[in-house]
C-alpha cells in the first residue's frame, strides 16, 4: 500500500469516510525522498517518538527500521485507518492523546524505559512552537527532534544573530540544541497542499547547553527582554524587563563591553549569558 500515492489517500479517506481537518492540520506527506530524509535525520537509536501519524505513511517508515515506534495522535477518527494501514508492524503502538497535554517525560519512561529516544514529525502547523518548545525546554532524554515544520519556523531557529530571522526562539533552541535544516518541501508535496511550503529541521540536542550560565532563568529573561520589543535598543528594552535604572544598566553592559545602544538581535548566546551572570553578580532581577 503506496501511502504516498494521492489516489491511495484518496481511496483510503473515501472508504473510511475521512474527511481532512484543517483545524487539526491534516496535511499528509507525499514524497517518499523526504520521507527517507526524515528518517535518517532522525537516526533512531532506542525508538522513535511520532507526533500526528494521520494515515500512517511516516509511521511506516519508522517501523521499517525495526526500532519501536509510538505515535501519538488526537484524531480518533484516524484509529481504525491506521489498523488497516499499520496492520503488518507489530513495532508500532498508537496512543490517543494530545501531545499538548501529554506527560512526556512519563510517557518515555513507560514506552522507552529510559532510552534515548528520537522525535520525528510531521507537525500540526498551529502548534509548532508550543510543541518545540515544550519538548526541548523538560530536559527530557531525548536524542533529537527531527521534524517537518513550515518554512519560516526553520529558517528563524536556525538564524544566525543580526538576521531578521533570528529571535527569543532562535536562542532557546540553539541553546538547547543543534539546529539544522534538512531540506525545504513545497506545498504540492502535501495532500491536500497547505498554504505554505515547509522544511525539515534537525534538532540536535546537546549533551551540555551552548554556554554556560549561573541561572537559567535570569539568561531567558534576558532574552526574552531583548527581543520583546524590536526597534529599541538593549538598554530599553533591558529597563523594560528588569527593575534597574538606566544608568545602572548602561554601567553593567560597558562593564562586560556591550554597548547599550545595540539592538538585541544582534547578540549571540555568548553575549546574552555574559548579561545574564552579570545581572545575577549586581543582584538585578
Ligand atoms: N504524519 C502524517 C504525515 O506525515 O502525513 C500526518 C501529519 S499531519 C501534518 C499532522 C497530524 O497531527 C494529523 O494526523 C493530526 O490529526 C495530528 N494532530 C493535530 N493536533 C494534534 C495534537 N494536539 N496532538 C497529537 N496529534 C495531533
Amino acid at each position: 500500500m503506496d501511502l504516498t500515492s494521492p489516489r491511495v489517500i484518496k481511496d483510503i479517506a473515501t472508504r473510511f469516510g475521512f474527511t481532512f481537518s484543517k483545524g487539526l492540520g491534516q496535511n499528509f506527506l507525499l514524497d517518499s525522498t523526504v520521507l527517507d530524509k526524515i528518517v535518517e535525520a532522525a537516526d533512531i537509536e532506542d525508538g522513535v517518538l511520532e507526533v500526528g501519524p494521520g494515515f500512517g505513511v511516516l509511521t511506516k517508515h519508522l517501523a521499517q527500521t525495526g526500532k519501536k515506534v509510538v505515535s501519538v495522535e488526537i484524531d480518533r477518527r484516524l484509529f481504525p485507518v491506521l489498523d488497516y494501514t499499520l496492520e503488518e508492524y507489530d513495532n508500532v503502538t498508537v496512543l490517543e492523546k494530545d501531545i499538548l497535554k501529554t506527560d512526556i517525560k512519563k510517557l518515555l519512561e513507560e514506552e522507552f524505559q529510559g532510552g534515548r529516544v528520537s522525535v520525528a514529525a510531521n507537525l500540526p502547523y498551529y502548534i509548532t512552537t508550543p510543541i518545540i518548545t515544550g519538548l526541548i525546554e523538560s530536559k527530557l532524554p531525548l536524542k533529537n527532534i527531527v521534524v517537518m515544520v513550515q518554512k519560516e519556523v526553520a529558517q528563524r531557529i536556525c538564524a544566525k544573530p543580526g538576521k531578521k530571522d533570528y529571535g527569543a526562539i532562535t536562542v532557546l533552541c540553539q541553546y538547547y540544541t543543534e539546529p539544522e535544516m534538512v531540506c525545504t518541501v513545497p506545498a504540492g508535496s502535501f495532500y491536500p497542499p497547505p498554504k505554505v511550503d515547509s522544511a525539515v529541521l534537525a534538532m540536535r540536542m546537546r549533551p551540555e547547553p551552548a554556554v554556560k550560565v549561573k541561572d537559567e532563568k535570569v539568561f531567558f529573561r534576558v532574552v526574552k527582554s531583548a527581543f520583546a520589543q524590536r526597534r529599541k535598543t538593549l538598554l530599553n528594552c533591558l529597563q523594560s524587563g528588569f527593575s534597574a535604572d538606566k544608568e545602572t544598566l548602561s554601567k553593567v553592559l560597558e562593564g562586560i563591553d556591550i554597548s547599550p545602544q545595540i539592538r538585541g538581535e544582534k547578540l549571540g548566546l555568548e553575549e546574552f549569558a555574559k548579561i545574564a551572570d552579570a545581572f545575577l553578580e549586581r543582584g538585578i532581577v
